[in-house]
């Protein structure tokens, strides 16, 4: 079936000054739209049609004649779940049930946002940051390129893009003031919240 781009819950300047209305408008209006336009297009009158993106994600991970469905489909995936992340007067500490957990799993909220930034910096070339609940455990996570955590194992509970397309017409080369821009100012911690009760539940 055709993988459909959800709407942003926000306006294109919503999160300016730290993400332009410019960036989101190529990143959510065309680098988003043409890996969802690819996906439909490889997927189209296969078998995979019937599928859902979460399940064509997961069988073509492995499968070396499928990875042109498998980039387009995880990027198109990611995409989704990071404008989900993202929301204007965002940033601050979670709390309830996701605060206390990542607490007990990193020692304190500045240690998690460390973790975070750090792989967010060191991931080399494309790709993203997330934080994730692996078996009963959260994690700080880098995939490269169009890499997703569920075809680890792992349950994705937020994530922030690297890839250049996100950060450069506002933040050129300086990577770790977009992601602690992000950080302090944008991260959706109900949706955070959402995801580690449905990942914890599950
Ligand atoms: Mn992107």
């Amino acid at each position: 079936m055709a993988y459909q781009q959800p709407a942003l819950s926000y306006s294109e300047n919503a999160l300016e000054p730290h993400i332009s209305a410019k960036t989101i408008g190529f990143h959510y209006g065309k680098h988003h739209v043409a890996y969802i336009t690819n996906y439909n297009n490889l997927v189209a009158g296969t078998p995979l049609d019937t599928l859902s993106i979460e399940e064509v994600i997961a069988l073509t991970a492995t499968d070396a004649q499928k990875v042109g469905v498998f980039n387009n489909g995880a990027q198109a995936w990611n995409h989704s779940f990071y404008w989900n992340c993202l929301t204007p007067n965002g940033g601050g500490e979670p709390s309830g049930e996701l605060g206390a957990k990542i607490t007990k799993d990193f020692g304190s909220f500045d240690k998690f946002k460390d973790e975070l930034k750090a792989a967010a910096a060191t991931q080399f070339g494309s790709g993203w940051a997330w934080l994730v609940l692996e078996g009963d455990t959260l994690k700080v996570v880098k995939t490269g390129n169009a890499q997703t955590p569920s075809t680890s194992g792992q349950k994705p509970i937020l994530t922030i893009d690297v890839w250049e397309h996100a950060y450069y017409l506002d933040f050129q080369n300086r990577r770790p003031d977009y992601v602690a821009a992000v950080i302090d100012n944008l991260l959706n911690w109900s949706f955070a919240a959402e995801n580690f009760k449905n990942a914890s539940v599950a």
